[in-house]
């Protein structure tokens, strides 16, 4: 028994009619999404996307950080992205506590986390622009590439573009 067996088993009858075999690792869609490892976000499904649609790039907070455009590169260059859409959410986590707040709560555990950044969001639309203007400003990307963000509701469902 491992802490993993549901998963195996749930894999072992997903496989059973796996039909997308002849995906490849380019993004039809043309997209990357760039938004938070909170649970209750469905990317393909929000998005109207299915498997081999879009590369998803998932963090805590959306954040777009030296991996994220690390990735990006990588998702332009090689794997068929045109367009990055950037979708932090509401009732995120990490709009509700600092990089303090949770040193201090690994600090309780015997855990020293000082030399971590968490890029926690004390402003949720400063965050995105300041995540946007990143990707809009990196020398590392083609000019002109498609850049957006939006607001993503847990609790109806509903996409907000940001207005800048
Ligand atoms: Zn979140």
């Amino acid at each position: 028994m491992s802490a993993f067996d549901d998963l195996y088993a749930a894999n072992a009858r997903f496989a059973t009619t796996f039909a997308n075999s002849e995906l490849t690792g380019r993004a039809a869609r043309g997209l990357a999404v760039v938004t938070c490892m909170d649970s209750r976000i469905d990317p393909l499904g929000l998005l109207g996307l299915k498997a081999g649609d879009a590369k998803i790039l998932r963090n805590a907070g959306a954040r777009v950080t030296d991996d994220v455009l690390r990735t990006l590169v990588l998702a332009v260059y090689l794997l068929g992205v045109e367009r990055v859409l950037v979708m932090p959410h509401t009732d995120c986590g990490m709009t509700k506590v600092t990089d303090s707040d949770v040193h201090a709560l690994t600090q309780e555990r015997g855990v020293d986390t000082r030399s971590l950044e968490f890029h926690t969001v004390p402003d949720q639309h400063e965050a995105l622009r300041h995540d946007l203007t990143r990707i809009r400003t990196t020398p590392f990307l083609p000019e002109g590439t498609p850049v957006a963000g939006a607001i993503y509701d847990v609790h109806t469902g509903r996409l907000t573009p940001a207005p800048f």
